[in-house]
């Protein structure tokens, strides 16, 4: 199977090289793309080799190019070069690692090309799930879910109809116990210091917040076509049971492993088979201690954000997902405090009026206006 892998010089892109290395009679590399870490690129396509390796946000540059082709991998440049080596009929699979909205294009691409998507980007389901799973049905294109918890859930899942809820589960983050009034001043260090996952640092942020977890009950709402009403959010600080799934006759299934997303990574990429996938066997009687609460939503005003935004429908959880880039940003660049991040993303909703999200271009205008009023959020924040 020949692989794109979208975003390989980050956390997931890093963990899917890591399966396929492992089978390399099952899984050539196709592709791989970066945005603008030219070096690091070129390091992976020394050890991996493809035809492609693509910089995203970087213009055409002869003497780079050259450097590629020194090891014999053609470079191309710019965001529309992503959708063409998604898309491209010498590739069968898609790993969609980016990270943000701008995931959505060339996530769209892969699954309109009919590929197999192998799915971490959830923002493009969180802004466009309707779309994408139009798109995919249409095409054959088959979406398998790389997020620990859908992965988990799709693991679990056989009846659909006979459904009562899908439980995902949720660290709780670094902050889960903190004295909430000392919120206010932690650090973008202390956000990204996940207990325990090593991810990216926008979702570790998101996990801190657990707008991540609010991502996540969207992309599961248009994943698995079960109303939000039936998707309910459990923290569980172990990181063991990756989600549940409660059937009518009061049956739970659950989906275990030790916090690796090589895991769920492995289980995407060679579905319906299973292979090796690197992460260390559970020890149950080591862990000993499973234990499950409810969140709350005092702490993590995120999560009751994206509940209403999707029950808000069209353009809302595009514009909940835009706001939530921008004041991530701004926090990570310290210009915005931790607690601010739910205001941004409350204030830039109430602002905006919701419309159909049916097309792309109806999306990217609301992901535009939300991004501009959000950014008009923190600088009036900062004036103040
Ligand atoms: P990361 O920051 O480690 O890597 C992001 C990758 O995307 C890099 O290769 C980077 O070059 C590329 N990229 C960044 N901005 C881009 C842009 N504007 N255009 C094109 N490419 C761009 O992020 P990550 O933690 O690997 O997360 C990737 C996606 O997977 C996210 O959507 C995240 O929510 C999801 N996810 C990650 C984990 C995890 O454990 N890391 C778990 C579940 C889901
Ligand atoms: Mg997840």
């Amino acid at each position: 199977m020949n692989l794109a892998v979208l975003g390989a010089t980050g956390s997931i892109g890093a963990s899917t090289l890591d399966v396929m290395a492992g089978h390399p009679e099952r899984y050539r590399v196709f592709a791989l793309t970066a945005h603008t870490s030219a070096d690091a690129l070129l390091e992976l396509c020394r050890v991996h080799r493809p035809r492609y390796a693509v910089l995203s946000g970087v213009e055409a540059n002869l003497a780079l190019g050259g450097k590629f082709r020194e090891v014999d991998v053609e470079l191309l440049f710019g965001a529309a070069a992503l959708e063409q080596v998604a898309s491209d009929a010498g590739c069968d699979a898609v790993m969609a690692g980016i990270v943000g909205a701008a995931g959505l294009p060339s996530t769209l691409a892969a699954a309109r090309a009919g590929k197999r998507v192998l799915l971490a980007n959830k923002e493009a389901l969180v802004m466009a799930g309707p779309l994408v799973m139009r798109v995919a049905r249409e095409s054959g294109a088959q979406l398998l879910p790389v997020d620990s918890e859908h992965n988990a859930v799709f693991q679990c899942l056989s009846d659909v109809k006979a459904v009562r809820r899908i439980v995902l589960t949720a660290s709780g983050g670094p902050f889960r116990s903190l004295p909430l009034d000392r919120l206010d001043a932690v650090t973008p260090e202390q956000a990204c210091a996940h207990p325990n996952w090593v991810m990216g640092r926008k979702i570790s942020v998101d996990s801190a917040t657990m707008m991540n977890k609010g991502l996540e009950v969207i992309e599961a709402r248009w994943l698995f076509d079960v109303g939000a009403e039936r998707i309910e959010v459990l923290i569980h600080p172990q990181s063991i049971v990756h989600s549940l799934v409660e059937y009518v006759d009061g049956s739970v299934i659950a989906q275990l492993s030790n916090p690796d997303m090589r895991v769920p990574i492995a289980h995407a990429l060679a579905y319906p088979q299973r292979i090796a996938s690197g992460a260390r066997p559970l020890d149950l009687a080591a862990i000993n201690d499973l234990s499950f609460e409810r969140p709350d939503h005092q702490r993590f005003r995120c999560l009751p954000l994206a509940y209403a935004a999707l029950r808000a429908g069209g353009t809302a959880p595009a514009a909940l997902n835009a706001a939530n880039e921008v004041a991530v940003q701004a926090f990570l660049a310290g210009r915005l405090p931790f607690t601010a991040i739910a205001r941004v993303i409350e204030a830039t909703l109430e602002s905006m009026a919701v419309t159909a999200a049916d097309t792309l271009p109806e999306i990217l205008e609301a992901d535009a206006v939300a991004r501009r009023k959000a950014g008009e959020r923190i600088q009036m924040a900062r004036a103040a």
